[in-house]
C-alpha cells in the first residue's frame, strides 16, 4: 500500500513570511527544503488526511480524487484549506463532532449548499465502515479544544496518525497499546524541543517512535525554527523517516 505525505510543515510552513532563519532562507533558495502545511493522502480509499491551507497547491500536484476527508482538529493548518475541495461533487468528512461543525460552517460561507456528508466519530471507539475501520483517539493539544489523531485499519494494514499533540501521549498507555506496532506511525515533530500540552520536540517524537515500535515511523508537522532537514535525519537516525513534501512511502 502506498502513502503520500502531502505536506511536511506546521502552521507557518516553510518559508515564513518575513523569517531569515537558516531552514527559512535556505527553503528561499532550494525548492525540496520547502515545508508546506500538513496533509496526507491514502490512495487505496482516496482519503485526504487534513485539508491543509496548501491543499490547492496539493491537489494541483496529486491530481487524484478525494472521496473521504479525517480531520484531526480544527486549526487553522489542519482545516483552512477545505473549501478547495469544491472540485470534488461527494465528499464524506470523518471527525469529532465539534470539528465537523467547523467543517461545516467552513462548507456553508464558502460554497453554499453541497451533497457532502459529515460522520461524527465519538473518541476512543472503533467504527467499521466496510472498506476501512477508523478509531479516533483524543490527545492533549490546546487546553479546552478538541484535538485527536486516527488509526486506520485498511485491509491488513494499520496507520496511526498523532496529528497535534502534546508529549502527554507518552503517558497515554491506553492510545500507546491501540496504536503499538502499527504498520505506518506518523508523528508530529513540531519544534526542537516539547511545549507541554501543545507540540512535540525531537527528543519526545523518538521516544513515541520507539514506545510504539511501528514498522515504519514518519516525522512531519516540523516548524521552520526546528533543526535543518539533515540535522534532523542525524538526530532522529534509526527512529524514522524526516518528512518532506510528496514523499511516497510503501507500507
Ligand atoms: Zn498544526
Ligand atoms: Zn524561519
Ligand atoms: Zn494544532
Amino acid at each position: 500500500m502506498k502513502v503520500i505525505l502531502l505536506g511536511s510543515g506546521s502552521y507557518s510552513g516553510t518559508p515564513k513570511a518575513l523569517c531569515n532563519c537558516e531552514n527559512c532562507t535556505r527553503a528561499r533558495k532550494f525548492p525540496q527544503y520547502r515545508r508546506t502545511r500538513f496533509s496526507m493522502y491514502i490512495p487505496k480509499i482516496r482519503a485526504l488526511i487534513d485539508p491543509s491551507p496548501d491543499l490547492y497547491y496539493h491537489l494541483k500536484h496529486l491530481n487524484e480524487k478525494i472521496e473521504r476527508v479525517f480531520i484531526t482538529h480544527p486549526h487553522f493548518d489542519h482545516i483552512a484549506g477545505l473549501p478547495e475541495l469544491q472540485v470534488f461533487k461527494e465528499v464524506i468528512f470523518y471527525s469529532h463532532e465539534k470539528t465537523l461543525s467547523i467543517a461545516k460552517l467552513l462548507q456553508e460561507t464558502f460554497l453554499g449548499q453541497r451533497e457532502w456528508r459529515y460522520i461524527p466519530l465519538e473518541f476512543n471507539k472503533w467504527y467499521d465502515f466496510g472498506n476501512f475501520k477508523v478509531n479516533h483517539f483524543p490527545v492533549v493539544h490546546q487546553p479546552g479544544e478538541v484535538a485527536g489523531g486516527f488509526i486506520l485499519e485498511i485491509g491488513e494494514k494499520r496507520i496511526a496518525i498523532t496529528g497535534d499533540t502534546g508529549p502527554e501521549i507518552l503517558g497515554d498507555e491506553k492510545t500507546l497499546e491501540e496504536i503499538q506496532g502499527a504498520d505506518l506511525l506518523v508523528a508530529e515533530m513540531t519544534h526542537k524541543h516539547s511545549i507541554p500540552r501543545t507540540h512535540l520536540g525531537v527528543d519526545d517524537a523518538v521516544k513515541l517512535a520507539q514506545k510504539v515500535n511501528a514498522v515504519k515511523t514518519l516525522f512531519v508537522h516540523i516548524s521552520h525554527s526546528n533543526y535543518t532537514h539533515e540535522e534532523l535525519e542525524e538526530k532522529v537516525g534509526e527512529a524514522g523517516i524526516v518528512g518532506r513534501d510528496f514523499m511516497h512511502l510503501g507500507i
